[in-house]
């Protein structure tokens, strides 16, 4: 089985959850992962594959943060059934990363407050549009991967049982207003019907246009990064003009 030789310091967030929380590195859940995320990365050259860690939360989720680790709970593993549920988890993380949404911060910001910066990135990447986005791609890649797409949008349907489980209802089947509320992530139902739909698609042919889209992702994002220097400037330059007392 392959072995990433990442060392302390290459992806300071990781080393951030590393130090926060308990990560099982044996055993069947750490063996599911490494396998699916191998196999969804079989084509990637070794140096530029991301590792998934199983990582003991209170929820049941999974998430990625700027490095080269997709992070999932111990919890969320324990309800999927299976390598191809898996792979759709872990193949949405990989979609972040390769449709450009994960901010690109400076490398000196990683250093202090990494566990805010992590938070930050989630409130970042976790939009209903980079979230159906991502949705879209990792269906094509579980495919590519020779998963069964069936078995893996079932990952959705066991996230939605554990919503009810929790007694969210909104979040399975959406506001009953019909509005998007403050979610950011869009109502299970509706992210289980626009994989549906886009595998109907891709049995017409029809892909994600991955170029445009990574395109539009890195110009919104250089644009945010460049309202961000220019807010930091422009706090520098009132402390620096304000006169001494
Ligand atoms: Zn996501």
């Amino acid at each position: 089985m392959l072995r990433y030789a990442l060392r302390v310091g290459d992806d300071p967030l990781r080393d951030a959850i590393e130090e926060e929380f308990v990560v099982e590195r044996d055993g069947w859940a750490s063996e599911r992962v490494q396998r699916v995320t191998e196999r969804l990365q079989r084509d990637v050259p070794a140096a530029n594959r991301l590792e998934t860690l199983v990582v003991w939360l209170d929820d049941h989720n999974a998430f990625t943060a700027q490095g080269r680790t997709i992070y999932v709970s111990r919890r969320l593993l324990e309800r999927l059934a299976d390598d191809d549920a898996a792979a759709f988890v872990v193949a949405h993380e990989l979609a972040h990363h390769r449709l450009g949404h994960i901010p690109d911060l400076p490398r000196s910001w990683l250093g202090v407050a990494r566990m805010p910066l992590i938070w930050l990135q989630q409130r970042w990447i976790t939009t209903s549009a980079r979230e159906h986005d991502a949705d879209q791609l990792a269906i094509e890649l579980c495919i590519d991967a020779g998963y069964d797409p069936e078995r893996c949008i079932a990952a959705l349907e066991y996230l939605g049982q554990v919503s009810l489980d929790y007694g969210d209802v909104d979040g399975v089947l959406g506001p009953e207003s019909g509005g998007g509320g403050r979610r950011s992530h869009p109502a299970l139902q509706v992210r289980i019907a626009a994989v549906r739909d886009h595998l109907a698609a891709m049995r017409r042919g029809i892909r994600l246009p991955l170029d445009a889209t990574i395109q539009r992702e890195r110009r919104r994002r250089r644009v945010a990064l460049a309202v961000a220097s220019g807010a930091v400037g422009v706090v520098a330059l009132l402390v620096l003009r304000r006169p001494s007392s």
